[in-house]
């Protein structure tokens, strides 16, 4: 990783944030969040529409105010030092606004002057090529995904040590969707952390080592992402050699059935292990038995639907 002048603790949190809240008149955007992200870690922020992850990532770099809580980004306080913040990290915007009139490669320089990056040009180059971004076109000329890449080059240009991204991939094709992950897994290595948001689970199983699920202004849960797929759901297709009564199967715990194909088969869905229902399954004639591990997205539905 390359190192800089800046003068900042050393520390082992690329983020932290503790009680942080936030009000939009009556609307309570964020009711009290506490948050950790390590350094070097791929973080995925998850959460439905107006869950509010954009208010927390707007608060963590100091662009609008939280009523309440503190937040640390690389160990500095945002609100502190923002001049600090901004040249070590890169960020992704939601929405992003662009001067029209400029060409792609002007609008990067007036972007990198007016920050004050250390921009490496060879490396810009690098990822307009990987994203097939021209750089000559004015941007009234772009379409939204086109716009979407020099959003994505704005915030890796300086190499920064933290990237924060609202929904990196929105408006892209999937195969460009594929670049983008490729380009953060490569900033990964080369040692930056990557908190993002998004509510494309498989996006989020993809890269994320870690998830943080927010709800209603919430955090409800955070976990690592291979262990939330495992803990919650694994949904079963059981053939049996003849019609069995299956109704003793539906009264174990955390088994529901979800249905009955035909006479000799059902789908069901287990919670938690498999031992209940796999000593009930020893006394019945199972002719095969297949077992679905469930996408992310099935798993935050669920989750959803639970706390609801
Ligand atoms: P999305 O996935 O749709 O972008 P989000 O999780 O990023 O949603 P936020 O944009 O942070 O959610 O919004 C959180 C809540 O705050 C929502 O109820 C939203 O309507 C509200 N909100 C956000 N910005 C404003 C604002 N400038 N004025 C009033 N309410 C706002």
């Amino acid at each position: 990783m390359r190192s800089t002048n800046y003068n900042k603790p050393s520390q082992e949190l690329a983020i932290k944030i503790r009680g942080l809240t936030k009000s939009y008149g009556k609307v309570r955007a964020l009711r009290g969040i506490d948050l950790d992200v390590g350094r070097g870690e791929i973080f995925g922020f998850l959460g439905p529409n107006g869950a509010g992850k954009t208010t927390t990532i707007r608060c963590l770099l100091d662009i609008i105010r939280p009523d309440g809580g503190k937040s640390s980004l690389l160990g500095i306080d945002p609100q502190a030092d923002p001049v600090s913040i901004q040249a070590l990290t890169g960020y992704l915007p939601g929405e992003m606004q662009f001067y029209d009139n400029l060409t792609v490669e002007r609008q990067l320089r007036f972007f990198s002057d007016m920050r004050n990056l250390r921009t490496e040009w060879g490396y810009v180059r690098q990822l307009a090529e990987r994203l097939d971004l021209d750089m000559k076109p004015q941007i009234k000329n772009l379409s939204k995904g086109n716009k979407q890449k020099i959003g994505v080059i704005q915030a890796l240009m300086h190499r920064p040590e933290l990237l924060l991204l609202d929904e990196p991939t929105s408006g892209l094709d999937p195969l460009m969707q594929q670049e983008v992950v490729s380009l953060l897994r490569d900033a990964n290595t080369t040692g930056a952390t990557i908190f993002f948001s998004s509510h494309i689970m498989s996006e989020v199983e993809n890269i994320a080592k870690r998830v943080g699920i927010i709800r209603k202004g919430e955090i409800v849960e955070v976990a690592e992402t291979s262990i939330l797929t495992k803990r919650t759901l694994n949904r079963l297709t059981i053939r049996f050699k003849q019609a069995v009564e299956v109704r003793e199967l539906g009264n174990l715990p955390e088994v529901e059935i979800l249905s009955q194909i035909d006479g000799n088969s059902i789908n069901l869905q287990v919670s938690g292990d498999m031992e209940n229902l796999i000593h009930a399954l020893g006394r019945l004639p199972v002719l095969d038995l297949v077992s679905e591990r469930p996408s992310l997205e099935e798993v935050f539905m669920t989750y959803y639907k639970n706390k609801e």
